[in-house]
């Protein structure tokens, strides 16, 4: 799959998940999304590190699982973060952190 293919589906899907909630999204709801995902992320993390409540542990397997999910979801919310802002990102990540610009 392409990455605008990619893109596509992500915005997409944010797209029917703010008709369903009665969303609107927007930069400001997609920032603010991000942030969420990002402390879902780091909370995955610690119980994956054991860091957490016991009552949070799960196996490795498991854990690993929760991880990777909310890896998913912050790289998906900087991704239509991208498109709302009309942002290239394939670009972006091309001049950033594979053909960095001296
Ligand atoms: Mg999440």
């Amino acid at each position: 799959m392409q990455f605008t293919e990619l893109q596509e589906k992500l915005v997409q899907n944010l797209v029917r998940y703010g008709k369903k909630h009665k969303i609107t999204i927007d930069e400001d709801f997609a920032l603010f999304k991000l942030f969420e995902e990002v402390g879902e992320l780091s909370q995955a993390i610690l119980t994956d590190r054991k860091k957490s409540r016991p009552v949070k542990h799960v196996s490795k397997e498991e854990s690993k699982k929760q991880v990777a999910a909310e890896l998913a979801d912050v790289l998906g919310m900087v991704v239509v973060i991208a498109h709302l802002m009309d942002i290239d990102l394939e670009d972006a990540l091309d001049k950033k952190w594979i053909n960095k610009e001296k």
